[in-house]
C-alpha cells in the first residue's frame, strides 16, 4: 500500500438530510478516486473516506463550499480513522436513529433543472404539474412525522412507476431519494371543479383556469402551503368582486407575476430586492409601485407598494406563462381565519367567494402562508415569517434547555428551542377564534413531533387574557415562565443578533401588557436576557373605549387632544374635530374624565394613530396599523425640522410627553402645513427625542448598544432613522433579520428569556 494512504472520519451537521446531500458527497468521493461510505445519523451525516491524503484534502475542502443548494452545514469536524480497505464508495444504510434530531428542510421553489424539463416538450414530465427533485419541492408541509421518507409524507398515497423509482434509487440520479419524485403516471394530478362540485371534465384544467381567470372569475388554487384565491390582477371588476366577497376593504392583495421583466411593467425592483424575489424561498416582496401602471387600482389601495411574488411551483408556472401581467394570489381564507388546505373545507368555505376550484390529490399536512418580506436599510426584514423559511432554525450563541414558547395573540407563532437552535413556526395568525387556536395546538403537536421533544419549560405572556397565555397555563407537568411582551421583543432581536445583555433596547409598539397592567408600547428598557427595567416610556395616555380606539384612531385623537386643550378641543379647527360630532366628541370626553373604559396606555403605535386622525388622514380603520401606515406612506422624508419635546423625570424613569408634539401639529394644522410635512416632522421628532433619551442612558449606563423591535419598526421611515441617528451617535444598534419584529417575533424572546430564567433558578 502507498504511503500516503489514508483513512478519515467526517461528522457533519445541519441542513444535510433530504437535500441531496449524500449523492452529493458519493460523487464527489467517486470524483476524488475515494472508498469509503456515507450514512445519515441521528445528528446530521456521517463520512468513512479512504485514499490518498491529497484527495482526501481537497475532497474535504470541496465538501464545505461546494454543497448542494440546499443544504447548510454548521458544524463539520475530521477524525483520522484506520484503513478498512474498502473497495469502493457507496451509500450506506442509514442508522436507526437516524434523522431523530435532524433539520428538516423548508418548501423550496421549482429548481431551474426541474423548470427546464417542465416546458420541454421532449421530457416525460413535460406540463407535469408536480414536478420535483433533490433540490426543491415540497418538504415542511407534507411532513406528519420524522425520519423524513415517503411513507412518514403525503406521498405515501401514491406508488412510485418504475421510471420514477428507478431515479429514486439511482444515486447518480438528480431525483435520488427524491421523497416527493412523482411523474403523470403515478403522481398527483390536478381537477377543475365549479361552484356546484361538478368536476369539469375532459380539458387541460390549467389552460381551461388561465381562461376564467381571464374572463374575470375567481378561482380557488391549491397551492403548496394552502389554498390562494386568484384574480386577474388588471381586471377592476375581477378584484373588486373578490374584495367585496372576500370581506377586505383595503388591505393589499398580494400578486404573483411570471418573471422579473413583467414585475418591472408595473413595479421599481432595487438589485436587493431581485435577489431576495428570485431566491428559492420566493417570499412575497413589497416593491415601490410604477406610476401609472396597467394593473387594477383595487388591488394595494392607498399604498405605495405591490406585495409581489414569483411563482414558486410548476402549477404557478403552468398558469403564469398565460400572459397575465399579474394575478391576484391572496390567502385563501375569510379575513384573518387560517389558510385553508383541505378540498372540501375549501368547497365548504369558498362557496360564495370562488366560481372555480383548482385542486388537487396531494394533501397538504401542514398548512403555511407566503412569507412577506420588504428591503429596508439595506437589509431584508420580515413582515410574515413562514413559507420558505420555515422551519429553518435561528441559531442560538449557546445551548439552552428546551422551551416552548407560545407567542403572542396577533400574527402569532410559536417557538420550541432545542440545543442551540430556535425553531418558529410558520404564522399561525390571530389568536381570537376558534379555528385559529385549534391551528395553533395543532402546530405545538407537530414540532413536538418533528423535532423529537417535548419541553418542560413553557413560556408565554404576562396578559392574562391572550389564548396563548391560557393555554400555557393549561398545561401539566411544566414550568411555567411569564414573559413581559416588550422585554420579549428585545430579547428576540438580541437572540437572532447573538448576543447577550445588556443593552438598551427601544420597543415601539402598539399593544403589550406592561407589569403594571397598563398597555405599554413606547418604551426604553435596559435588558439582560432574564430581567430588565424601565428607563423610559410615554407618559400614560387614556384609551377610550379601550380596543375601540384601536379600530377608531379618532377616538385616540379626541384624548390626546383632551389632554392639551381640555374641554376647548370642541373648538379647534381641525380634520378631526370637523368630522366628528360634537356629541361623539362629548361622549369620549365623558368616557376619560369619568375613567370609563377607558385604560391608560404608552403606546407609540397609538400615537402614530391619533396624529393620523388629527391632521385628517384616517378616523376609522380597516386592518390593524392601517392609519400609522398612511401617515408614513405620505411622510414628506426630506423634512429637517421637529415638533418641541420634552420629558420629565420621574424615580429616574423618564417619561415623555406627548402635549407639546401634538401642540405644535395642531398649530401646523392651522397655519395650512401640508400632512405630508406634518407627518415628516414627527417622523424627525420621534428619531430625535429616542436619540437623545439613549445618549443620556448610556451616560447613566454605559451601554452602548441599542437592540430595535416592535411592530411599529414596520415603519421604514423609522427603522432606517432610527438606525442612522444612533450610528452617528456611536451606538452599535442590532435590528430584525431573521425573524419579524412585530408580534410574529416575540415567540423567539419568550423562549430565550424563559431558558435563561430557568438556568438562573437551577444555579441558585
Ligand atoms: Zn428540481
Ligand atoms: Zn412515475
Ligand atoms: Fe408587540
Amino acid at each position: 500500500m502507498q504511503r500516503d494512504y489514508a483513512a478519515r472520519r467526517i461528522e457533519i451537521e445541519g441542513i444535510v438530510q433530504g437535500v441531496g446531500f449524500r449523492p452529493f458527497v458519493y460523487q464527489l468521493a467517486n470524483r476524488h478516486n475515494l472508498k469509503g461510505e456515507v450514512l445519515n445519523t441521528s445528528s446530521g451525516v456521517s463520512i468513512h473516506v479512504e485514499g490518498i491524503t491529497k484527495e482526501i484534502d481537497s475532497f474535504c475542502r470541496e465538501l464545505e463550499i461546494n454543497g448542494p443548494p440546499l443544504a447548510r452545514i454548521t458544524d463539520i469536524s475530521d477524525y483520522p480513522e484506520t484503513v478498512k480497505n474498502h473497495d469502493s464508495f457507496l451509500i450506506a444504510g442509514s442508522r436507526p436513529d437516524a434523522s431523530r434530531s435532524v433539520l428538516i428542510s423548508p418548501d423550496v421553489s421549482i429548481c431551474d433543472d426541474c423548470l427546464k424539463e417542465l416546458f420541454d416538450p421532449h421530457d416525460r414530465r413535460f406540463s407535469y404539474p408536480f414536478i420535483n427533485c433533490t433540490n426543491c419541492g415540497p418538504r415542511y408541509s407534507i411532513i406528519d412525522d420524522i425520519p423524513y421518507d415517503r411513507p412518514n409524507t403525503s406521498m405515501k398515497h401514491f406508488r412510485m412507476c418504475g421510471k420514477c423509482q428507478a431515479e429514486y434509487d439511482d444515486p447518480e440520479n438528480r431525483r435520488f431519494h427524491a421523497q416527493p419524485n412523482a411523474c403523470q403516471d403515478c403522481g398527483p394530478y390536478l381537477t377543475l371543479y365549479d361552484n356546484n362540485r361538478k368536476m369539469i371534465d375532459g380539458i387541460n384544467p390549467v389552460e381551461k383556469t388561465a381562461w376564467l381567470l381571464k374572463q374575470g372569475y375567481i378561482v380557488a388554487i391549491k397551492g403548496l402551503g394552502g389554498f390562494h384565491l386568484a384574480a386577474d390582477a388588471e381586471n377592476d371588476k375581477a378584484v373588486c368582486t373578490l374584495r367585496k366577497r372576500k370581506l377586505r376593504e383595503e388591505k393589499p392583495f398580494a400578486i404573483m407575476s411570471f418573471d422579473i421583466e413583467r414585475i418591472k411593467k408595473f413595479a421599481v425592483i432595487e438589485p436587493g430586492e431581485e435577489a431576495i424575489l428570485s431566491s428559492y424561498r420566493r417570499p412575497i416582496v413589497l416593491l415601490q409601485k410604477k406610476e401609472p401602471n396597467q394593473l387594477s387600482r383595487e388591488v394595494s389601495p392607498k399604498n405605495k407598494y405591490f406585495g409581489t411574488m414569483l411563482p414558486y411551483t410548476p402549477l404557478h408556472y403552468l398558469l403564469m406563462q398565460h400572459d397575465f401581467t399579474a394575478l391576484v394570489m391572496t390567502s385563501g381564507n375569510r379575513s384573518e381565519e387560517p389558510i385553508s388546505i383541505d378540498n372540501e373545507d375549501a368547497f365548504n368555505r369558498f362557496s360564495d367567494i370562488a366560481d372555480f376550484y383548482l385542486t388537487h390529490n396531494r394533501d397538504i399536512y401542514l398548512r403555511s402562508d407566503d412569507s412577506i418580506v420588504k428591503r429596508t436599510a439595506g437589509e431584508t426584514r420580515f413582515i410574515r415569517r413562514s413559507r420558505g423559511y420555515v422551519p429553518t432554525p435561528v441559531f442560538l450563541n449557546r445551548n439552552m434547555q428546551s422551551v416552548l414558547a407560545c407567542g403572542a395573540e396577533l400574527k402569532n407563532t410559536v417557538c420550541i428551542t432545542r440545543n442551540n437552535k430556535a425553531f418558529l413556526s410558520q404564522h399561525i395568525g390571530d389568536l381570537e377564534n376558534l379555528s385559529t387556536l385549534e391551528f395553533f395546538e395543532l402546530t405545538i403537536r407537530h414540532m413536538k413531533r418533528i423535532l423529537d421533544v417535548d419541553p418542560e419549560i413553557v413560556a408565554c405572556d404576562l396578559h392574562p387574557d391572550y389564548l396563548s397565555t391560557k393555554y400555557a397555563l393549561s398545561q401539566k407537568n411544566v414550568k411555567i415562565v411569564r414573559v413581559q411582551h416588550h422585554h420579549a421583543h428585545i430579547a428576540g432581536c438580541m437572540a437572532e443578533n447573538m448576543i447577550d445583555g445588556p443593552v438598551i433596547g427601544l420597543s415601539f409598539d402598539g399593544t403589550g401588557y406592561g407589569e403594571d397592567g397598563k398597555i405599554w408600547g413606547g418604551e426604553i428598557l435596559v435588558v439582560e436576557k432574564s430581567h430588565f427595567t424601565r428607563a423610559a416610556h410615554i407618559s400614560y395616555i387614556p384609551m377610550p373605549g379601550s380596543a375601540a380606539a384601536i379600530k377608531e384612531p379618532w377616538r385616540m385623537a379626541v384624548s390626546y387632544l383632551y389632554d392639551v386643550f381640555g374641554e376647548d378641543l370642541q373648538d379647534l379647527d381641525i380634520p378631526v374635530i370637523k368630522t366628528t360630532s360634537e356629541d361623539k366628541t362629548r361622549f369620549i370626553i365623558d368616557m376619560i374624565s369619568n375613567k370609563i373604559n377607558s385604560p391608560e396606555t404608552s403606546s407609540l403605535g397609538r400615537l402614530f394613530d391619533g396624529i393620523s386622525a388629527i391632521i385628517g388622514i384616517r378616523n376609522h380603520v380597516c386592518f390593524e396599523g392601517q392609519a400609522a401606515m398612511e401617515l408614513e406612506m405620505l411622510s414628506d422624508e426630506n423634512t429637517e425640522e421637529t415638533y418641541d419635546y420634552e420629558w420629565v423625570s420621574d424615580d429616574k424613569v423618564y417619561k415623555i410627553l406627548t402635549a407639546p408634539i401634538i401642540k405644535g401639529i395642531v398649530l401646523d394644522v392651522h397655519n395650512g402645513v401640508h400632512p405630508s410635512v406634518i407627518s415628516g416632522k414627527f417622523h424627525r421628532t420621534v428619531i430625535r427625542l429616542f436619540t437623545e433619551l439613549c445618549k443620556i442612558i448610556r451616560k447613566d449606563t454605559d451601554i452602548q448598544r441599542v437592540a430595535l423591535s416592535g411592530g411599529v419598526f414596520q415603519n421604514s421611515i423609522l427603522l432606517s432613522g432610527m438606525v442612522k441617528a444612533l450610528e452617528e451617535n456611536k451606538f452599535n444598534v442590532y435590528s430584525h433579520k431573521l425573524v419579524p419584529a412585530n408580534d410574529g417575533g416575540i415567540s423567539l424572546g419568550q423562549a430565550v428569556i424563559a431558558a435563561a430564567v430557568s438556568g438562573n433558578m437551577h444555579n441558585s
